[in-house]
């Protein structure tokens, strides 16, 4: 299918002032595909189905999903985690696997990444580590804490400003990369949860690349999205089992007498 920028971009009259009575010399529109009015009708003869419906025009869409990236940049919060790359991550037993497979995604992001484990063992860590690598090549990648995620989805949710909402919710579902960091932690309502399955399920079903963390046993997850979380065509699934890193800088832990 075509998008519509690139139909437009082809066939395109602007919508101009009909009655060209135009008196003042502006300066030159930036847009000459619609001289900056934003839409334009296409081209089209009498009784098409298109003939006198307006779209919007190219510099229009453009401007949206660069609004629409601005948003996403807004709501990830990865500009705060600067210091979790790879080479800041200390491999402890247990954390190899994971260590390494993060590596490799970052390299390759193909499918999905999911990392669970008991807290503290590095599973953000590594999928911040992965995203800021993956970042360097293509902006549009977002860090969401789940629980945030859909606070701010509920909260921007404004059944009177339907279009705004779709293109945030559209934007964060088709970034090209999505972490969605401590599944199972939300405890939320109907609608939110079908909002996350949403998300999830456009994903599964474009196969678009996502980093999954959980500490969450999988009970706690929607079996709607475990049973795409645990498609093996898709993901790998790796279990992080170390010790909580809060715990290890304590030189005295080793030697506590066991209760
Ligand atoms: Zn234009």
């Amino acid at each position: 299918m075509k998008r519509i920028g690139d139909v437009l971009s082809s066939i395109s009259v602007p919508i101009g002032p009909s009655n060209g009575t135009v008196s003042t010399v502006g300066p030159e529109p930036a847009c000459s595909r619609c001289q900056d009015a934003g839409w334009v009708r296409l081209d089209v003869p009498v009784g098409h189905p298109n003939f006198g419906r307006v779209f919007p025009c190219e510099c229009k869409i453009r401007e949206q999903q660069e609004r629409s990236r601005d948003s996403l940049r807004r709501l990830s919060n990865l500009d705060a985690f600067q210091q979790h790359t790879f080479d800041d991550f200390e491999i402890v037993e247990g954390t190899e696997e994971a260590f390494e497979a993060a590596r490799a995604y970052a390299n390759d992001p193909d499918g999905w990444l999911y990392l669970h484990g008991a807290c503290g063992v590095g599973k953000t860590h590594l999928a911040v580590a992965a995203a800021l690598q993956i970042r360097q090549w293509n902006s549009n990648v977002l860090f969401a804490v789940v629980p945030d995620l859909l606070d701010h989805l509920r909260a921007t949710f404004d059944p009177g400003r339907g279009v705004a909402y779709d293109e945030r919710f559209n934007a964060i579902r088709g970034a090209f990369l999505l972490i969605l960091d401590d599944l199972g932690t939300e405890n939320t309502t109907p609608w939110a949860r079908e909002k996350l399955y949403q998300l999830i399920n456009h994903r599964y079903n474009e196969r678009l690349p996502t980093i999954i963390t959980s500490n969450q046993e999988h009970k706690m997850i929607d079996e709607r999205i475990l049973s795409r979380l645990l498609d093996t065509h898709l993901t790998r699934d790796i279990k992080v089992d170390a010790l909580d890193y809060r715990r290890r800088s304590r030189p005295d832990y080793f030697r506590r007498p066991r209760r």
